[in-house]
């Protein structure tokens, strides 16, 4: 494979980027190597800049739900783009989204859309302690919010993978009142519960998508809704990645629970920057301009990522790809045991719909301290070894795979036939 061009570009881009990335898990650190430079996407394929075809399992890490250059979603863009940029008022389009957002939640009334998924997270922190007038928050670790700094401790994927226990320049007063427990852990939270009555809000990934992809048993997830809710703790499901991705909804709604505040982005924006926080009437009427919590953005709600953001989500709602989703990732699934099995490697795959993960570990995976022990060399390996094949999927062991509704029955089978090969090379 050539990748001269990528090679060059990330030299130079050194001189004026920071690792001449923008966000720190482009740089490749993890898996060795230079990064790849990418030029042009379409469908489910992705380009870099030498050329080389890819199959995209990552999708900007997630919002490309669709695939790349949706003909629907290109044609929206272009004639608000030809309307206007951003008006700094209010346009009809928020209201349309809002209102496809609100119905595809439970319990929420109103939205307020910002511009990150980290922007939605920071406005809910603040949110859940104007409204409760209590000040801890609780987190459980391997979950990722975003660098908000309250929340920039334990915090997975970017910082598990650059081995790092949180970001320097947090200043130990903005993690005071931070709390963390276990995934999949129930006692951790009561114990937490019982020591301090000043918990605001609990945050949780319902399905935990940065320090890989990982499930919350039944039993957990239900009775953290039940305690949160006697406790008078509002339970916060961070639904950045998940949201619209297993479900037109959330995976809140697939785990039977539901949120009093959710937070979105990835996906509602359909690949441009936008983020939201929703509850119902009595939480969000707290939120500036009707109540007296502050929050604003001079392009929150900008026209031309609104028109991206409903016509992703007409479109998602009119394929309705999320059976095939359940069907590919089973496959997938299927083929990455398979592989393993037949060369000697341990192998543990967690999936829910369209988020699947391959760890490198004979052990089922419930929470971070277990995703922190797989074989990282041997993920190094695949990860090259699939690269080779023309398959892009994040470079770390704790990031999960997403699939897009154009991915044809051809692509999987290139996917199969590329697993297979790269598993075979990670003993040799
Ligand atoms: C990506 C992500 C965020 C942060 O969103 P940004 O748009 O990158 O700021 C927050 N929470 C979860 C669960 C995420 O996956």
């Amino acid at each position: 494979m050539n990748n001269t061009k990528s090679q060059e570009l990330y030299k130079k881009g050194q001189k004026h980027l920071v690792g001449a990335v923008n966000s720190p898990v482009r740089a490749f650190s993890s898996v060795g190597g230079n990064p790849l430079f990418m030029s042009s996407a379409s469908g489910s394929k992705i380009y870099d800049v030498d050329g080389n075809e890819y199959i995209d399992l990552v999708l900007s890490y997630g919002p490309m739900i669709l695939g790349h250059g949706n003909e629907k979603v290109i044609q929206a863009v272009q004639q608000q783009v030809a309307r206007g940029f951003t008006f700094g008022a209010s346009t009809e389009d928020e209201i349309i989204l809002a209102k496809m957002v609100c119905n595809a939640f439970p319990n929420m009334d109103k939205v307020r859309f910002v511009n990150s998924g980290t922007e939605a997270i920071l406005s809910a922190i603040r949110l859940a302690r104007a409204f409760t007038g209590k000040n801890h928050i609780l987190k459980f670790a391997g979950c990722y919010h975003g660098h908000t700094d309250a929340l920039l401790v334990a915090a997975g994927s970017g910082l598990a993978t650059l081995s790092i226990p949180g970001s320097a320049g947090v200043p130990k007063e903005a993690v005071q009142n931070t709390l963390i427990a276990e995934y999949n852990d129930i006692d951790s939270v009561k114990k937490h519960i019982a020591e301090c009555d000043d918990i605001a809000a609990v945050f949780i990934e319902p399905i935990a998508g940065n320090m890989g992809v990982v499930l919350p048993s039944d039993e957990f997830i239900k009775e953290l809704r039940a305690i949160t809710k006697a406790a008078g703790i509002l339970l916060v499901i961070d639904e950045v990645m998940t949201g619209f991705r297993s479900k037109f909804g959330g995976a809140q709604d697939l785990l039977g629970i539901e949120a009093d505040i959710t937070c979105l982005g990835k996906v509602v924006g359909g690949g441009f920057p936008v983020g939201a926080y929703g509850a119902r009437n009595e939480i969000m009427n707290m939120v500036s301009p009707l109540g007296p919590m502050y929050q604003a953005g001079t392009l929150s709600g900008n026209p031309v990522a609104m028109a991206a953001g409903i016509s992703t989500l007409t479109e998602l709602k009119a394929q309705n790809p999320y059976d095939k989703f359940n069907e590919q990732a089973a496959t997938i699934e299927k083929a990455l045991l398979a592989a393993a099995k037949e060369n000697g490697i341990d192998l543990t795959v967690n999936r829910f719909g369209s988020m699947i993960n391959p760890f490198f570990s004979a052990k089922t995976i419930t929470n971070f301290n277990e995703a922190q022990e797989c074989d990282t060399e041997q993920f190094t390996k695949f990860f090259w070894g699939l690269i080779e094949n023309g398959i892009y999927i994040p470079p770390s062991q704790f990031e999960g795979w997403f699939l897009c509704s154009v991915l044809s029955d051809g692509d999987i089978e290139k996917i199969v036939n590329a697993i297979n090969s790269a598993m075979a090379e990670i003993d040799n």
